[in-house]
């Protein structure tokens, strides 16, 4: 079958490698001159089934509200976008209800636990390697109210398959003498060995590459799609500045920008973009690295380590699809990791320093929307949210089996985009 995936981010990419592992004629529309150049280009590099909580925990409201206006606070509402946020807020607000939420977390854990499984294979088979580490991730606390919370979480999530340890401030530098700066903060922190790290745009780009020359994968960039051709309820075209691009099936992997292309086709897909920022210090001399990748949860910032380079991300800001980049924004993540990790104020150069942000696709209920809709030769890959990289080998190897006609390795009626209804 010629199957054509529009966008060329982590999602896109894993979804043409499985769709051609399969035998499909694939090709990928881009529309940036490279692949993995808007929400997978910077992220925060942690592939965590740790950290599969959806953000709508049941608090959430009382967080927004408090935090308005606050430039400083992890999580950030821009009264500008309410507006356009109503919709998906009201349904962000109504899935935060406990019940809601526990289901969520199950069903995220798994799929993440499944994503690193796939993930693990592929490396296995390809040989693909891009600034990766197995060190499993440490989620630090310094309030022993938070870090109950999360322990009970982590039992949550060990159900299904997310393995976890406590540890008090002695045994996380035990564990890594570099958190020893910060252990006097700690009330205690969780190490969760599975977890990996790795740069998610060499990822995508390496993989893009490999799917080129193994499978034959037709890499289209600079395409951007405008609109549809549909004849009897099918898509039989999609309209680009290239001209139209054909396919017997197609898959929107667009992260945030899913609900405009797919609502001139009748869909209503529940997606919001949620900015974040992240920063990049060239620091190949720092002996203080951490060997672990770090999650603070209380600050709301992680940092990895991709072969020399020290990436901070953080931050979560409703402000619609506004992608200016507010240096105070990446300045407030950078001071928050520095809080924990001082000896890396020695290695900040402006020279080196890189600066982003992106906008994370974020379904309104937590777990990402992937599957069959109402029109009969479209599929979803999208609204991954914070977890995307993460997710990326696991949805688009289930959705590249469910368009095979194989039975999917996991069970997707969670994952389905018609479950709003
Ligand atoms: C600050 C930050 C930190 C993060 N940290 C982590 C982390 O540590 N771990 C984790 O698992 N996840 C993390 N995430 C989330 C993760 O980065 C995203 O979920 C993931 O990158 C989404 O991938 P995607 O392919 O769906 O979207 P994208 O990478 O945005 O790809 C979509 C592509 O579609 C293209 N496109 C859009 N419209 C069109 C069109 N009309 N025609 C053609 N092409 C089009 C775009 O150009 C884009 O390349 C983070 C996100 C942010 C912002």
């Amino acid at each position: 079958m010629k199957v054509t995936v529009v966008g060329g981010g982590v999602i896109g990419i894993t979804t043409a490698w499985y769709l051609a592992e399969r035998g499909h004629e694939v090709t990928v529309l881009e529309r940036a001159a490279s692949m993995a150049d808007e929400t997978s280009h910077a992220n925060g590099g942690l592939l965590h089934a740790s950290h599969a909580e959806p953000w709508n925990s049941p608090g959430v409201l009382w967080d927004l509200l408090r935090w308005i206006g606050r430039e400083n606070s992890p999580l950030l509402l821009r009264p500008h976008a309410l507006p356009g946020l109503m919709r998906w807020g009201l349904g962000f607000l109504r899935y935060s209800r406990r019940r809601h939420h526990e289901h969520s977390l199950r069903v995220n854990a798994a799929l993440a636990v499944y994503s690193l499984e796939r993930l693990r294979a592929l490396r296995a088979e390809t040989g693909l390697r891009y600034d990766d580490a197995q060190n499993g991730i440490l989620k630090v606390f310094n309030d022993q109210a938070t870090l109950d919370a999360a322990a009970e979480a982590s039992r949550h999530m060990d159900e299904v398959g997310v393995r976890y340890r406590l540890l008090d401030p002695a045994a996380t530098v035990e564990l890594d003498p570099a958190y020893a700066d910060a252990a006097d903060q700690l009330a205690g922190a969780i190490y969760y060995p599975e977890d990996e790290s790795g740069d998610a745009c060499l990822f995508t780009q390496r993989l893009a590459e490999l799917a080129r020359e193994r499978h034959g994968v037709h890499l289209v960039n600079n395409c951007t799609v405008e609109g549809w051709r549909t004849e009897g309820g099918r898509i039989v075209a999609a309209r680009t500045a290239q001209g139209e691009m054909t396919g017997d099936a197609w898959v929107l992997a667009t992260g945030s920008y899913t609900p405009q292309l797919a609502r001139p086709l009748g869909l209503r897909v529940p997606i919001y973009p949620v900015k974040g920022y992240s920063v990049t210090i060239h620091a190949p001399d720092w002996a203080g690295a951490p060997r672990i990748p770090l999650i603070d949860d209380e600050r709301k910032v992680v940092l990895s380590v991709l072969g020399g380079r020290v990436r901070m991300a953080g931050t979560a800001e409703f402000t619609g699809y506004d992608l200016s980049l507010r240096k105070a924004r990446c300045d407030n993540v950078l001071n928050n990791v520095l809080a924990t990790f001082p000896g890396l104020r020695d290695h900040i150069a402006p020279e080196t320093r890189e600066d982003w942000c992106g906008l994370r696709p974020m379904s309104m209920d937590g777990p990402p929307i992937v599957g069959e809709t109402a029109v009969p030769n479209l599929y979803l890959n999208s609204g991954t949210g914070h977890l995307g990289w993460t997710f990326a080998c696991g949805v688009s190897h289930l959705l590249a089996q469910r368009l095979s006609g194989e039975t999917p390795g996991l069970d997707m009626a969670p994952l389905a985009p018609d479950r709003y209804r």
